[in-house]
């Protein structure tokens, strides 16, 4: 059996709970096929899935090899900065180096898929990352990482254990409902002090980013986030539309005045590539997050483009792109690399 012949037959073990297979998620890191024996390494921090995939492999291969060895890659881990919780006193997140907010002015722009996507590849980098959704009036990142039945779970220390997929651990106010469709009907101070007892309460254990996906428009609670965080900064997202660079616009100006950091600006829904004709087409208008970036002298983080695949896959609650799509995924490693400049 050759390398190819494996690697067809490693396509039908699904990743648990996801449609995909784990060749297409690419957490094969190393195959080693010899006449007598295989060896694969797997490349995946989560232990259920570790556990579920190397009970797979010898079962499919049993009477193919004499020798099976499914090894777990080790993850490099980066321990490159500093903690931040000097800075602040009463800091709510003193396990997190660093702490980013994904904002927007307005919603429907990306804000929680580029959130989760950003804290993927930021996780793929080997950093340790938390991600709080802190959408409390419609979470979509337990869907986006197929999470959304999970309800919350504490500790012997009676603390919250978030869920972890792809190396990130999640938290959302999404875990706290009977059902996703279940709206909160919560007043925004209960929904503070919600946001305050995920970081406070949560056992996130020591982060290198706790990434925040804040809700949009909800001024008070990004407000308070804001106040009660020493943040690294804020990542804003937006399309090139006028309407939604008009809220980004707001948004510069509150991190202004809250005096922090804006990292750059993310142009969601860019563009659109015909897939059929190969044609460009500029559904939202052109330019608009380039001449916000001009105006307050910000960074043009990425322009991603309206892709077909990046709604069905959140939709689905499959695993998001920033894993499978090289396009997308070049996308957010540039993210990366323009806010890792800044550390
Ligand atoms: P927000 O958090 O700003 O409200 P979401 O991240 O929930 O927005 O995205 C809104 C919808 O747009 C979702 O269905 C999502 O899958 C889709 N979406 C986001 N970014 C893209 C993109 N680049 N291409 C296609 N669909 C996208």
């Amino acid at each position: 059996m050759d390398k190819q012949q494996v690697f067809k037959i490693l396509e039908t073990i699904t990743y648990p709970d996801f449609k995909k297979n784990i060749v297409e998620l690419k957490l094969i890191d190393s195959l080693h096929v010899k006449p007598k024996s295989l060896h694969v390494k797997i490349n995946t921090d989560n232990e259920n899935a570790f556990n579920f995939i190397a009970r797979a492999i010898p079962k499919l291969f049993k009477n193919d090899f004499r020798d099976i060895e499914v090894e777990k890659k080790l993850k490099e881990i980066r321990n490159s900065f500093e903690y931040n919780s000097t800075k602040k006193t009463n800091n709510k997140a003193p396990y997190a180096k660093k702490v980013i907010v994904i904002s927007s002015g307005k919603g429907g722009v990306g804000k929680s898929t580029v959130s989760t996507n950003f804290a993927l590849s930021l996780a793929q980098e080997g950093y340790k990352v938390g991600l709080l959704d802190a959408n409390v009036y419609g979470p979509s990142i337990p869907r986006i990482f197929g999470i959304e039945n999970e309800k919350l779970q504490w500790n012997d220390k009676n603390k919250i254990i978030p869920h972890e997929n792809f190396d990130v651990k999640v938290m959302s106010t999404g875990f706290t409902t009977p059902t996703n469709d279940n709206p909160l009907v919560w007043s925004s101070s209960v929904a503070i002090s919600t946001l305050m007892r995920f970081l406070e309460n949560v056992e996130w254990g020591e982060l290198d980013f706790l990434v925040i996906d804040m809700p949009s428009k909800a001024t008070d609670i990004q407000l308070n986030m804001t106040k009660e965080l020493p943040l690294f900064g804020a990542i804003l997202v937006t399309t090139p539309q006028i309407l939604a660079c008009d809220d980004v616009n707001r948004s510069v100006m509150m991190f202004k005045d809250l005096h922090v950091k804006i990292l750059g600006i993310v142009e969601n829904m860019s563009y659109f590539i015909a897939p059929d004709t190969g044609k460009r087409y500029d559904i939202f208008g052109k330019d608009g997050a380039k001449n916000i970036c001009e105006k307050y002298n910000l960074t043009l983080l990425s322009q991603i483009p309206l892709d077909m695949s990046i709604r069905e896959m959140s939709d689905d609650g499959e695993v998001s792109v920033a894993l499978i799509d090289e396009t997308i995924k070049k996308s957010y490693k540039k993210i990366v690399k323009k806010v890792l400049e800044e550390v």
